[in-house]
């Protein structure tokens, strides 16, 4: 079954590691072979700034990982690169399609322009912060009562004008409520029902209710201490268990994934990197149709990204 991935930290290993090559490098859970067999599709490739980078230099370290998606994602023949959503539906046998996200705007400071410069390179969703402060607002590490700082307004009015998907994955929740009625595009790309494991990164059943009620979606991640509490590792049913959870709240038409591969440093036994990905489909089979899980894989994110070019044009 085809999947639709909205997040890996693949650009930023690529850039990180000395003579990093995307087809099959071991050191890579998503690299082009895992990807492919794993079945994945579309794969989204966010622009990660790791927080020890000096302020005056996470800009150019954006610029880096926009090269690298040039140089050694989308020079593999088989990448394709997904600048309109359209896209989406044109892609043939063997072809993946590569999306770029930014995950937080820290490397943009105040600077508009600078978020204009990553929009134009082909960034399709944006989330407004990291785990921590920054120029628009609040991560999930912070208070979960710090809303959105003025600076939002301009950045939120900027990704509405350019049809830009803003990721609230990484905000806090004061942050995540001031954004609901702001933002025309929105979606968890990496998050957990909190019902299930309380972490800051996940979202409370409430807010999983209120993003769905604005039209955003839910894409879970496969990190173990986001699916059970504290956990280095746990199983692909647990993960499940989040799918189920979400599922009786708002349906499976709103649910995705967000894998996180390349971003974490623990993993689910048997789904460790993107070439597990179908153990993952074959336990959702057992509680759901293979139509509601194609949903979810695919079927559901791709009617959402078709639906957005409706309405922009
Ligand atoms: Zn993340």
């Amino acid at each position: 079954m085809n999947i639709i991935d909205l997040h890996c930290d693949v650009l930023e290993k690529l850039v990180r590691y000395e003579n990093a090559n995307f087809r099959n490098d071991a050191r890579l859970s998503a690299s082009l072979e895992k990807l492919k067999a794993g079945n994945v599709k579309v794969q989204v490739f966010a622009i990660y700034i790791h927080t020890n980078i000096p302020e005056n230099e996470k800009f150019l370290a954006a610029a880096r990982q926009i090269e690298a998606f040039h140089t050694k994602v989308l020079c593999e023949p088989e990448m394709v690169h997904i600048t309109e959503w359209e896209q989406l539906n044109q892609l043939e046998d063997g072809q993946i399609g590569a999306v770029l996200s930014l995950e937080g705007c820290d490397c943009i400071g105040e600077d508009l322009i600078k978020l204009e410069h990553l929009l134009n390179a082909g960034v399709k969703l944006v989330g407004l912060t990291w785990n921590h402060e920054n120029a628009v607002a609040f991560g999930a590490s912070e208070d979960p009562s710090k809303g959105l700082k003025p600076f939002a307004k301009d950045v939120i009015h900027l990704l509405n004008e350019r049809n830009i998907i803003i990721d609230v994955s990484h905000l806090n929740e004061q942050g995540f409520y001031d954004l609901l009625p702001l933002a025309h595009n929105l979606i968890a790309s990496h998050s957990n029902a909190r019902a299930l494991c309380d972490h800051p990164r996940n979202l409370t059943d409430a807010q999983i209710k209120d993003l769905v009620k604005h039209g955003g979606r839910m894409h879970v991640v496969f990190y173990p201490p986001f699916i059970e509490n504290e956990k280095e590792t746990t199983t692909i049913n647990r993960l499940v268990k989040h799918v189920e959870h979400i599922a009786s709240l708002v349906g499976i038409q709103h649910i995705g994934f967000g894998s996180d591969f390349d971003g974490m440093d623990f993993s689910i036994e048997n789904l460790g990197n993107a070439g597990e990905y179908q153990n993952f489909i074959k336990a959702l089979l057992k509680t759901f149709t293979y139509e509601e899980v194609a949903i979810m894989a695919y079927k559901g994110f791709r009617k959402y990204a078709n639906t957005m070019n409706l309405a922009r044009g």
